[in-house]
């Protein structure tokens, strides 16, 4: 069935802006000290400069060349502003029609009526998309295709059971000691691959007050919950005043030990870290972050700056990849991102199976496939570039981490382990201190 481009009419009924304070936004609790000096918290002075790319105003050559073609009377001051790349992203058939030349299987996405991730692409983002090759693993990751829209068996629109294990609305409670907190479904630019593609960019989360008390409430009267990760959506898409609130009714509960957020903002839209941004979120601490990259290419001067000023504010930063096939599937292209990511001070932690969603067999890599990059990079690169890889359980069993076999078997005594160059090595495990 033809389904007019007026499709995306539909599609982007979702908000064009970044989410807005509602009209029940709460006081900020904490605002930001007015006139402090640009990166006054984050970079204290007289500090070395490590990486070249820290420094403002390196850009990236493909961005230069992008914004020439494409936005040349468009001002560096607004280029930068993450509110204007947010208000001027990509999210037509005709707008990218405009920047690059789709495949058949790329306009095929438009014409069915079963997609249902909107589409949005930060100018930014757009810029380090191949516009001549549909099989550049950036642009597949967030370009739709005619294959989103084929379900397969095991698929379904809410693989992990988030929907069965939320006691309130935009909250899920999993595992004993920890929840997910879902504060926004709004991002700057949408993954074709996401799990949550059954609700982000549908305008059916909102950062509103009622619903956050109720998550508070919640987290509130049940003292085991020690972790709260925020999510989303991106959770950075959302202004500094509404998020100091909720991170502040959160601290306000004591047992509430550690807050992580989780955002794709460093690698889509890094110009949303701003200096105003940490001095924020640096109040507090512990704050951890889980940054979502997917490929070396999205490790640009821009990225590590990003990176650089989080980790400056004393935030631990650690990377969530999902494996995808044909995008970052081999050694080589998931080493050079780990290392990319060592050099920007983010700890690789999670590498995901890429969650069975409807419409995602055309990204799912086969576990083996997983199992022999961690082969490549264990004992090949160093340990902290190594994350660990893991199936998120479909039906909401959680995440189950999976390892190559190093185990050969057992010797009388003796453990039988075979090490990365498959050398083969027998640990003794008898304690019999009689025997000696
Ligand atoms: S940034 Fe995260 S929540 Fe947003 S579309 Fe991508 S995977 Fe989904």
């Amino acid at each position: 069935m033809h389904v007019p481009i007026e499709r995306n009419a539909q599609l982007t009924a979702t908000p064009s802006q970044p989410a807005q304070e509602s009209e029940d936004e709460p006081p900020d609790p904490s605002p930001c000290p007015a006139g402090a000096p640009a990166l006054a918290c984050s970079k204290p002075a007289g500090r070395v400069v490590p990486f070249p790319a820290h420094r403002a105003g390196i850009i990236s050559p493909a961005v230069k060349s992008f914004r020439k073609r494409h936005f040349q009377n468009v001002p560096s001051k607004l280029w930068n502003d993450w509110q204007w790349q947010t208000s001027h992203r990509i999210r037509t058939l005709s707008q990218l029609e405009t920047m690059i030349s789709l495949s058949e299987e790329e306009r095929g996405a438009f014409t069915r009526s079963e997609r249902s991730l909107p589409l949005g692409i930060t100018p930014y983002y757009m810029s380090l998309i191949s516009p001549d090759d549909p099989h550049q693993p950036i642009r597949r990751s967030v370009i739709p295709t005619v294959h989103e829209t084929v379900h397969s068996a095991g698929e379904a629109d809410d693989p992990l059971g988030e929907d069965a294990q939320s006691p309130v609305p935009g909250l899920v409670h999993r595992y004993p000691d920890r929840v997910l907190l879902l504060v926004t479904d709004f991002c700057s630019t949408y993954c074709r691959y996401c799990t949550r593609s059954r609700v982000v960019g549908h305008g059916a989360i909102h950062p509103s007050r009622n619903r956050l008390e109720q998550a508070f409430a919640y987290i509130a009267q049940t003292p085991a919950v020690r972790d709260v990760l925020i999510s989303g959506g991106d959770p950075l898409m959302i202004g500094e005043e509404k998020l100091s609130w909720i991170l502040s009714r959160l601290r306000q509960i004591p047992h509430v030990e550690i807050v992580r957020i989780g955002t794709k903002v460093p690698a889509v839209l890094p110009q949303r870290i701003t200096p105003r941004l940490v001095r924020m979120l640096r109040q507090f601490h512990p704050l951890w972050m889980s940054l979502h990259f997917t490929h070396p290419d999205e490790c640009t001067p821009e990225a590590y700056r990003a990176c650089a000023m989080l980790a400056d504010a004393g935030i631990p930063l650690g990377s969530q990849t999902v494996l995808l096939k044909g995008i970052n599937d081999n050694v080589e292209t998931m080493r050079r991102l780990l290392h990319h990511l060592l050099k920007m001070r983010v700890r690789p932690y999670y590498l995901y199976q890429c969650d069975p969603i409807s419409g995602s067999a055309h990204f799912r890599a086969p576990i083996e496939k997983g199992l022999e990059i961690i082969r490549g990079l264990r004992g090949f690169t160093s340990g902290y570039a190594v994350p660990t890889y893991v199936v998120d359980a479909p039906g909401g069993g959680g995440k189950i981490p999976l390892m190559p076999d190093y185990v050969v078997g057992r010797e009388n005594d003796a453990l039988v382990l075979r090490n990365y160059e498959n050398g083969v090595y027998r640990y003794p495990e008898s304690c019999d201190i009689s025997a000696s």
